[in-house]
């Protein structure tokens, strides 16, 4: 298998000053555990310097409460496609001018409905806020994202704000159904089924067919092997030839460090027990990163998947062997193995 590592997500902290009702990672204004700090992660990202990373993505909490976001950037931004998930609370014309020198390409705001039910779900007044971050990006000359989760209570919404999203100028919008972790946990009857999520592929087929922006892109946790769905992709990135899923990239082509030195896969997968190796024991035993992707024990649990493995329809699926069960948080959100199958798919729902 081709273990080469393509993206990478550094939740740089896991504080935040929102405190969304959705937060899929249960963020707060302040963490129990020790984040790494300035100089440690400096030893982390030339660590890294050692991968040839096509994009590298900054996450949170909220990034741009880390203090020294700026000395990692300097270190990445030119060398690869630098990317940052902001809530926008922070991005003023000042630091959106700043994210342009230090060369990130794409800063997406997480927007997830119109005013009201954005503002419902995260706080009263940060709809405005986010349109002003969303101005102030563009402003700055850099490409303006948007990112929204979706559930029962916003999907209603999307071609509304496909309209508002064109307005300010935004340029690329991820849509991710939202699944049940972190604070979501709560919120299970707000989930989207399988049908929900063919509307999700049929919306963004149809808008990415008319090549107006924002071009709308499909999270992992959408599919799988529809053609509507893999035109949709197609569409959005601009490919040649039709884009194939083969399974979910954690610890195969992505991985990801979370604010406390753990290794992951996914930051999106927040169990235990995908915490790989911490970067303090690695040093310890004198390991880079790069030594442990390297390394037979590594990602384990994807890279020792198999279809055989799977149970349910994905056991039985025509294209278990290439697909795996699509997205492994997914099917660990839902019911605690990445074994199991998973209940998003739209296949699935076929047979
Ligand atoms: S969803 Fe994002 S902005 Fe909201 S609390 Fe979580 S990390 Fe903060
Ligand atoms: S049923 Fe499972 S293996 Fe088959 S396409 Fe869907 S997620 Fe993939
Ligand atoms: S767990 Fe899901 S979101 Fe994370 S890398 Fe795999 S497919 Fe993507």
């Amino acid at each position: 298998m081709d273990n080469k590592l393509k993206v990478f997500t550094w939740e740089l902290t896991q504080r935040c000053n929102l405190r969304c009702s959705h937060c899929g990672s249960d963020c707060t204004s302040s963490i129990s555990e020790k984040e790494l700090d300035k100089d440690e992660a400096l030893h982390v990202a030339n660590d890294l310097c050692a991968f040839e990373i096509g994009k590298m993505v900054f996450s949170g909490g909220e990034p741009l409460l880390c203090p020294y976001w700026r000395e990692l950037a300097r270190i990445f931004g030119g060398k690869t496609e630098l990317g940052m998930v902001t809530n926008g609370t922070l991005v003023t014309k000042d630091i959106a001018r700043e994210l342009k020198m230090y060369g990130f390409s794409l800063i997406s705001v997480s927007i997830d409905g119109m005013e009201e039910s954005h503002d419902l779900r995260r706080e009263k007044g940060n709809f405005k806020v986010c349109m002003n971050a969303a101005a102030n990006i563009t402003g700055a000359g850099l490409k303006a994202g948007v990112n929204t989760t979706v559930t029962k209570d916003n999907i209603g919404e999307l071609p509304e704000m496909f309209e508002l999203l064109r307005s300010i100028g935004v340029t690329s919008w991820q849509i991710q159904p939202a699944v049940p972790s972190g604070r979501m946990k709560d919120h299970k009857d707000r989930l989207l089924t399988a049908d929900d999520i063919w509307t999700l592929i049929q919306f963004a087929h149809d808008r990415n067919s008319l090549a107006r922006s924002p071009a709308i892109f499909l999270a992992e946790t959408i599919g799988y092997y529809s053609m509507m769905e893999t035109r949709a992709r197609q569409l959005a990135y601009g490919w040649d030839k039709l884009p194939v899923w083969r399974g979910c990239p954690a610890g195969t082509n992505s991985m990801g460090i979370l604010s406390t030195g753990d290794i992951v896969g996914c930051i999106s997968l927040r169990d235990r027990s995908f915490k790989e190796r911490n970067v303090h024991d690695l040093w310890r035993e004198g390991l880079t990163v790069l030594d442990y992707w390297n390394s037979s024990g590594a990602f384990r649990w994807r890279r020792g998947l198999s279809p055989e493995k799977l149970s349910g329809k994905c056991g039985k699926c025509q294209y278990a062997a290439c697909c795996l069960g699509g997205c492994s948080n997914v099917r660990f959100c839902f019911s605690g193995t990445v074994e199991s199958s998973n209940p998003m798919c739209v296949y699935s729902s076929e047979f």
